[in-house]
């Protein structure tokens, strides 16, 4: 079981089959335990109905319950449970660090 440090503190990441029976995976791909310190990502599966780049979508979902992690950690529990703020941040993130790493440069 893999894990990551998230501002000192470690979550495990838990893969769910696409069968899994936890009812809280079976409404999304993914979601964390921001008190028992746990990711868990829905397995998903390549079929005619999923995203091409599959890859990136399982990328994107983990940024995103990362970005709910790092708000509760920070103590900013607001923003923790603000969707369209983690979700946008899950989608940027890239670009974000590719400016930054400009303006390093700079
Ligand atoms: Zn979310």
């Amino acid at each position: 079981m893999e894990s990551i440090n998230i501002f000192g503190t470690d979550y495990k990441i838990i893969l769910e089959p696409s069968n899994s029976n936890n009812p809280k995976i079976q409404a999304c791909n993914g979601y964390v335990e921001l008190y028992s310190k746990e990711i868990h990502l829905l397995e998903v599966m390549a079929d005619e109905k999923s995203y091409n780049d599959l890859d990136l979508f399982k990328r994107k979902v983990l940024l995103h319950e990362l970005f709910h992690a790092i708000f509760h950690e920070c103590g900013l529990s607001e923003y923790a449970n603000d969707e369209v703020l983690v979700e946008f941040l899950a989608l940027q993130i890239n670009k974000i660090i590719k400016l930054v790493n400009i303006a390093n440069s700079m």
